[in-house]
């Protein structure tokens, strides 16, 4: 048996604009996941914002996630969050700190995406 998550989110479509970098991979992949659930690897598209709706990045990037640490120094660590956090990849100095429990739009790696 599978387990399946809902989000209550938007996913509206991406912006086809000068801002943003076209997909590099088949956008019929992207799934929403939690962000404690993103594999290293997979492809970061948008958050999302409170009323729910994708918030595309100006570019996608991979996840490279590693251990949360509020003390390590960065910068942007000691601003976040009060609950359960996780880092989904470091920005050369910087790291890419995300809620635990936040909706992340991907486009999973090969391995981890859904098999008909
Ligand atoms: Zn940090």
């Amino acid at each position: 048996m599978k387990c399946l998550e809902f989000f209550p989110v938007i996913v509206t479509r991406y912006p086809q604009d000068e801002d943003h970098a076209p997909i590099l991979e088949d956008e019929v992949h992207a799934r929403i996941s939690a962000a404690e659930n993103v594999c290293d690897g997979d492809l970061i598209l948008a958050s999302f914002e409170d009323n729910g709706r994708s918030l595309y990045f100006n570019d996608q990037y991979p996840a490279s996630g590693y251990a949360y640490d509020p003390d390590c120094g960065c910068g942007v660590c000691p601003l976040d969050h009060a609950g359960p956090v996780v880092v989904l990849a470091d920005w050369g100095g910087w790291c890419d700190p995300w809620p635990a429990n936040a909706p992340v739009l991907i486009i999973p790696t090969e391995d981890g995406r859904l098999k008909g």
